[in-house]
């Protein structure tokens, strides 16, 4: 982490302003990234407050995501902007925890502006975070547990905790029951490929309860006509990425005509020559057709005839998942096909010749499995999706680790007193810092208990008190007692909790190291800029 950036100091070039140095350009940065951590805040935990973000189109998100909030807000302080990127940071590796990564990083700052003002040199306090990082990573790390890939139910666990609070309580076990599901569909020695392997596709109509888990893929097409099969065996999958349409090609073409028959003759030739086209399709072998453009009525009546399922304007999106999980190619120029272009499923069917729905199961090389979210409206269905985006990789994490910590604030409060112990081994200013990093972990239980309304001091008064005898302790949100969160069921992987020190951390000690934000002259700013990368930051919002 502190190789990185090694010891030079980071310089943050503002074009337009004059020159703010020191403790002056410090404070500045730390207030703008608590602003940042100050909106999340209310969001964390369970019982966290949703946040309406709108739009300039005037178009509606409500969500509890910290990541959510923080991309879609526009943020133009750099260092803000910096908070914004660790909590990227922390979806893009943990998938989950980025609220908590957040907090605790403007916690950290907050306590470092603290002991700046008592004297402290931020390069002390530099020095003491990173020591506490690395100590903090060992105790989770001790303070963890094991889990088999086996342990279907507590990975049910480990989904239910990153829902609740998400989606309504009575649906929680059913999406928490999905997702071990997927996982378990697309699981690849060991490994699991959320991303490309489980495809989440959203249907308004029913409720969140209906939502199910499809073996395979499910897109919203129809066979373009009655008499062309619904069901095939053994589907040889052709994906054309191109019209195919007669008319476009034969007014495309410029010719030169000097009598009615010319005309006609041109005319005949051309039809032909589509009509080979769609020939050399079915020639493949093909018995299924996904066009992703138009297709015409001349078209797709010799996929009819020729016993082949066909259907047109299909999403690009769709287009991509069927290639990615059939092995098919996409191709855009139909005179070149063959049948290595083909992709295989064991199964194409359109179950009911009255919807738009036909499936596409049993693959040869991937696993492809589909979450079909159902819900009232958009902003529910939308919400699902947040919510699987996090707890599929909670889940994946936990499968693929074999290791979570008790959650509710427990691993936290483990840490922070671990912490302590140990920088009373250490001493000097160090110590300070080392001690305000523990305090800095507390935040998260902290935030949790005030987002339920409990008494936050009185809560954490509790939970470390309690702590000696109850390993596991952590915070019963329906009580505000201390609880065993193992008993509970309350675990999250330890990769989320371990991923949201280190980017916490990182971007503190990161922040801390500025110490010049200057008016920089067009030479200077081609000096420093590219190293650091910062160049690109939209200083406008600054001071
Ligand atoms: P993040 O973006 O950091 O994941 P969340 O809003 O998802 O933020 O909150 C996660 C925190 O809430 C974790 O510390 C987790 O242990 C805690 N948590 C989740 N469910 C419960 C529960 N039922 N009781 C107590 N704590 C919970
Ligand atoms: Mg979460």
């Amino acid at each position: 982490m502190a190789g990185q950036y090694g010891d030079q100091p980071v310089v943050i070039i503002d074009p337009s302003k004059e020159q703010t140095t020191g403790k002056d350009a410090l404070s500045v940065n730390i207030a703008s990234a608590q602003a940042v951590a100050k909106i999340v805040r209310s969001t964390l935990g369970p019982k966290g407050m949703d946040k309406m973000l709108v739009n300039i189109m005037g178009d509606i998100t409500l969500t509890n995501d910290g990541a959510t909030i923080l991309d879609e807000m526009d943020i133009e302080h750099p260092t803000a902007k910096m908070v914004v990127e660790v909590a990227k940071t922390q979806e893009k590796i943990a998938g989950d925890g980025t609220t908590s990564a957040v907090v605790m990083a403007g916690a950290l700052l907050e306590k470092a502006q603290e002991m700046i003002t008592q004297g402290v040199h931020p390069s002390i306090i530099i020095k003491g975070y990173i020591m506490a990082t690395e100590k903090a990573l060992q105790i989770q790390k001790d303070y963890s547990i094991q889990v088999g890939k086996d342990d279907r139910e507590m990975l049910e666990k480990i989904a239910l905790t990153s829902i609740t609070g998400k989606a309504s309580e009575m649906a929680s076990a059913h999406l928490a029951k999905i997702c071990v599901d997927a996982v378990y569909a697309v699981e690849n020695e060991g490994k699991v490929n959320v991303d490309d392997d489980i495809v989440i596709a959203k249907e308004i109509g029913g409720t969140i309860n209906d939502t199910e888990l499809i073996n395979g893929i499910a897109i919203r097409k129809e066979a373009l006509h009655l008499e062309m099969p619904h069901r095939i065996e053994n589907a040889k999958i052709a994906l054309i990425d191109t019209e195919m349409a007669f008319s476009k090609t034969a007014t495309k073409s410029k010719l030169h005509v000097d009598s009615a028959e010319q005309l006609l003759d041109f005319k005949e030739q051309e039809k032909a020559n589509f009509r080979q086209m769609i020939q050399k399709i079915i020639d493949t072998g093909a018995n299924v057709v996904f066009c992703s453009k138009n297709m015409d009525d001349y078209a797709f009546h010799f996929f009819k005839e020729a016993g082949v399922y066909a259907t047109r304007r299909v999403k690009d999106e769709d287009m991509e998942v069927l290639s990615h999980s059939t092995g098919a190619a996409l191709v855009r120029n139909v005179q070149d096909i063959t049948s290595e272009d083909l992709g295989f499923a064991e199964l194409v069917e359109q179950e009911d010749l009255h919807e738009e729905k036909t499936y596409i199961k049993g693959f040869k090389n991937s696993k492809t499995m589909t979450i079909l979210i159902k819900g009232g409206s958009e902003h529910v269905t939308d919400n699902v999706e947040r919510v699987f985006d996090d707890a599929l990789h909670v889940v994946k994490s936990v499968f693929e680790d074999g290791t979570l910590v008790a959650g509710g604030g427990a691993s936290e409060i483990e840490v922070a007193q671990k912490l302590r112990a140990y920088a009373s081994t250490i001493g000097g200013r160090e110590q300070m810092a080392i001690n305000a990093f523990a305090s800095a972990v507390e935040e998260i239980p902290r935030a949790i208990a005030e987002n339920c309304g409990f008494d936050a001091i009185d809560t954490l008064l509790e939970l470390r008190a309690a702590h000696g005898n109850v390993k596991y302790g952590g915070i019963n949100i329906a009580t505000g007692k201390v609880d065993d969160m193992l008993n509970m069921g309350i675990v999250d992987p330890l990769r989320v909790k371990t991923q949201a020190i280190k980017s916490a951390s990182e971007v503190a000690v990161m922040i801390l190291r500025v110490d010049d934000m200057l008016r920089a002259r067009e030479q200077a700013m081609m000096d420093v800029a590219p190293e650091h990368n910062i160049h690109n930051y939209d200083m406008s919002g600054m001071m």
